[in-house]
Formats: structure tokens, C-alpha cells, sequence
């Protein structure tokens, strides 16, 4: 069935009908208003009512089609638009990044929140960058010196075009964090590290939607049932090398692994707490050497 009209209105209802078929009424509207919003260049909060009468370009009209069309598949969004939203701030994505999370976000606020903590200029290293994000957000938001690793080239471009998006000033290194032979290409005398590996485990996945599962990447997501704290145990012993007395660890976690996790940092650090999310789900850890 075609559009009726170019009318924002008749155009928002007619593929709201298509959308409604896959997502909830309430899903389908969002998605659809920041879709429409995008291509006409209006805020979501206008669609469709502000304007409705307006006429779209046949152009524009087949970028919202095609839009759609991925949508209806599951296609997330983020990766139709190009872009995330992370603490208000856009940044660029594609599928070889995972799209930024609110728990994310989270951690980045605590890590704000907490910058008395440090001297003046911390030296800090994000592990695993992804888009970025964190240590992107961090530099805007305080006076500190950032390194970030990723074993992905292609997420290292990502990050790179957002660090200059955001004109701030970041290394990054595109190296295996697992491979401790690389760690001599990692700095030394950090104030403090942060990482949201991953650690979703392969027996998770009956939890996870569609769009998750089918379109990010899964290297950013997913350790093996055997051992899913890999990453947590190679953050503990490059922190015993790189990390400053006193230190300071800020980690994304396993909601269902949160002691196990803690457990690791026990015998070798001087204090550890588990932070809970916004869902009130233990999703941090603040470890001190
Ligand atoms: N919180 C993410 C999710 O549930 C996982 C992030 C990660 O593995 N680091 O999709």
C-alpha cells in the first residue's frame, strides 16, 4: 500500500500502521518520530502534529521508506541514523560498535562525580573503546590525560572520528587487550582505568532482543560460559603493573556475576564496591589499590 499524501501526517500515519506490526504502539511512535525528525530535519516532539499539513520531498520520503523498511528488521536504529545519543551528545556508530548504553552513561557520571578523587590532570585508560564514548565524554567533562584500547581496528576509526567531532585529545591503541605481550604498548602510572568489556555469557543470549543479537557486534558483547570473567581477571593483573598505589578502578559488570567479580579483587586491592544502576542492578565496580 502506498502513502496517501507527502503530508508529515499522512506519511507518520501510514508507516506507524507498518511499524505497529513488529514493535508496540508506544515503540513504533518513538521510533518513528525520531526517524521522521531526522530526515525532515524537526524534533521528535513535532511529529507529526506541528507542521502536519507540510509536504515531504519524494527524496526524503524514500530515505524515511527505506528507514522503515530496516526497522521492520530490526535494524537498531542508532546504526540506521548513523548516530547515538550518550550523555546528550551525538556520536557516530556503525555495526562494528556497540551503541552506547544509559548503564554507560552511568559510569561515566559516577567517574565525574568522583574527580575529586584524583590530582590534577589524571592519567586515565578506557579498555575496550568501542565508539568511544567513554573516554570522549570523560575529556569534555573534566581536565584528564585519556588512553583507550580496542582489538578492533575498525571501532579505533569510529572512535577516532568522534574524538575529532568532539575536538579533544585521546590516544588510542589498537591492540588484544587478552594478549598480555601487548601490555608494553599500554601506558604506565595511571590514576585510574575504566572498561566496560565484555561480558554478556553465550547462555545469555535467550535473554537478548533481536536488534541486540543480530546487529551489534558481537566480539563487544560476549565472553564464553566457561569463563566470563576474562576480562575482569586481565584488568586485575595489568592493574597491579600499570595502575598507581591508590589508584582507582571503575568497571561495568556482569549484573549476575557481581560477586563473583568483586571476588577477584580481594587479596590485591584496598577497597571495593559495588555500585548499583538505575534499575538498582549491581552494574560497577569501584576497586582501589
Ligand atoms: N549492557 C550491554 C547489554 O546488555 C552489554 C555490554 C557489555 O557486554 N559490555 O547489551
Amino acid at each position: 500500500m502506498k502513502v496517501s499524501s507527502n503530508k508529515i501526517v499522512d506519511i507518520y500515519n501510514h508507516y506507524l500502521n507498518r511499524l505497529k506490526v513488529v514493535y508496540s504502539e508506544k515503540e513504533s511512535s518513538i521510533l518513528l518520530k525520531r526517524l521522521m525528525a531526522h530526515f525532515i530535519d524537526s524534533q521528535p516532539y513535532q511529529i507529526p502534529f506541528v507542521d502536519s499539513d507540510k509536504r515531504v520531498s519524494e527524496s526524503k520520503l524514500l530515505q524515511i521508506h527505506f528507514a522503515v523498511k530496516d526497522l521492520l528488521v530490526f535494524k537498531p536504529l542508532e546504526y540506521i541514523l548513523g548516530f547515538a545519543k550518550f550523555y546528550e551528545h551525538d556520536f557516530l556508530v556503525n555495526e562494528n560498535v556497540l551503541i552506547p548504553r544509559p548503564e554507560t552513561e552511568e559510569l561515566v557520571d559516577y567517574i565525574w562525580k568522583n574527580k575529586n578523587l584524583f590530582d590534577k590532570k589524571p592519567r586515565g585508560l578506557d579498555i575496550g573503546t568501542g565508539s568511544g564514548c567513554i573516554p570522549i565524554m570523560l575529556s569534555k567533562l573534566f581536565d584528564v590525560q585519556m588512553f583507550s584500547c580496542d582489538i578492533s581496528q575498525a571501532a579505533i576509526s569510529i572512535a577516532e572520528k568522534n574524538k575529532k567531532l568532539h575536538a579533544v585529545d585521546i590516544q588510542f591503541i589498537n591492540i588484544d587487550f587478552l594478549n598480555s605481550s601487548f601490555w608494553n604498548l599500554l601506558p604506565l602510572d595511571l590514576d585510574f582505568i575504566v572498561s566496560n568489556p565484555p561480558y554478556v555469557r553465550e547462555s545469555e543470549k535467550v535473554l537478548m532482543e533481536k536488534n541486540v543479537l543480530n546487529y551489534e557486534p558481537h566480539l563487544a558483547l560476549f565472553v564464553e560460559n566457561s569463563d566470563p570473567l576474562i576480562f575482569y581477571r586481565q584488568i586485575h593483573d595489568f592493574a597491579l603493573l600499570a595502575l598507581k598505589s591508590k589508584g582507582h578502578l571503575f568497571l561495568e559488570i556482569n549484573e549476575f556475576l557481581s560477586y563473583e567479580t568483586a571476588d577477584l579483587f580481594i587479596n590485591d586491592f584496598s577497597d571495593i564496591f559495588i555500585i548499583k544502576d538505575l534499575n538498582d542492578k549491581p552494574r560497577f565496580l569501584h576497586v582501589i589499590k
